[in-house]
């Protein structure tokens, strides 16, 4: 039987939720999608009109196909979460069953349950604000998105995995190590994710019998990364330092992402495992 994938956090072939979207469909997996309602309509139009059939394209000669796409903001559980600004604003308006919870319901309701669940997103309104000066409400709203969305996740999808399934998310080494211009709270939301992936393993590992795992990612030119301001200079210094002196891959992660989510990790849970060429292993510049 085929394992069923739902991954949050795709909205263009760039990012990391893609790649592992591409890793786990070469695995066999059926795969669907929660995309960012802001960003449901270019993604839907661009996959329609062919614009990413290039990096659909798997070893097999055939594409990759998504059985559902639905629409999702991760910062919302329930309906009655949603603030009337949000509602009527106009991006919003024509989606609808796109708090976690309802998105949930219409995966169990379109699917069934699943074995595969995959956090690949991440939002800091203020992240290029030093923490010094980042607001109250900006260093919740980047909790809110990149850390509590993830326990949101695993509250409301936790019930329909399957027994042996797995879930992972993608965090970066801001969280235990200084990274100046990764701001906003975001170094802040990456620590309490981390914090989270063990005890959750813990909890959702004996309620559930799943696993949880994050992986530390090294810098990649995503859309999110991009809008650090920062990516390419990390980029460079991770070239220049790192164990292993190439560009970090979208591909490299996916296929750790589809180790950690296979039988083949059946042992590892409550893990952090660095994807990053070993720059996290470095201790002086060179
Ligand atoms: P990306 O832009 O491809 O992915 C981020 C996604 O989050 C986007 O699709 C966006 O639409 C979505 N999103 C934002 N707010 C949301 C919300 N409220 N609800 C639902 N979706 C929402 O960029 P990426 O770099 O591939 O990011 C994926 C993950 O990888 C993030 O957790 C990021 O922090 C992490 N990461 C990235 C890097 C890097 O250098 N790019 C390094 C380490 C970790």
């Amino acid at each position: 039987r085929g394992k069923k994938a739902f991954i949050a956090g795709v909205a263009d072939d760039q990012g990391f939720g893609w790649a592992i979207a591409k890793a786990l469909a070469e695995a066999g997996a059926e795969i669907s999608l929660g995309v960012w309602v802001p960003a449901l309509n270019i993604f839907e139009s661009s996959l329609r009109r062919g614009k990413f059939d290039e990096s659909r394209k798997l070893s097999n000669g055939s594409l990759m196909e998504f059985a559902h796409v639905y629409p999702m903001d991760a910062v919302f559980d329930t309906p009655e979460d949603v603030p009337e600004d949000i509602r009527s604003n106009k991006r919003y308006a024509a989606a609808t069953g796109f708090t976690v919870s309802e998105c949930a319901a219409n995966v169990k309701a379109d699917t069934g349950n699943i074995d595969i669940l995959v956090h690949s997103l991440a939002n800091g309104p203020e992240v290029t604000k030093p923490l010094l000066e980042t607001s109250r409400k900006g260093y919740l709203a980047a909790m809110s998105a990149s850390s509590y969305s993830f326990v949101a996740m695993l509250q409301r999808f936790g019930p329909l995995m399957n027994k042996g399934g797995a879930s992972i998310s993608l965090t970066y080494i801001a969280s235990e190590r200084i990274i100046p211009g990764y701001g906003g709270g975001m170094s802040s939301a990456k620590a309490a994710l981390e914090s989270d992936t063990r005890v959750l393993a813990f909890e959702a590992g004996r309620k559930y019998g799943i696993r949880v795992n994050t992986i530390s990612a090294g810098p990649l030119g995503s859309r999110a990364a991009k809008a650090i301001g920062f990516i390419d200079d990390m980029i460079r210094y991770s070239y220049a330092n790192a164990p292993v002196q190439k560009e970090l891959e979208a591909r490299e992660v996916g296929n750790v992402a589809a180790f950690l989510l296979s039988p083949l990790a059946s042992a590892v849970t409550g893990s952090v495992i660095y994807a990053d060429n070993g720059l996290n292993a470095m201790g002086l510049a060179v």
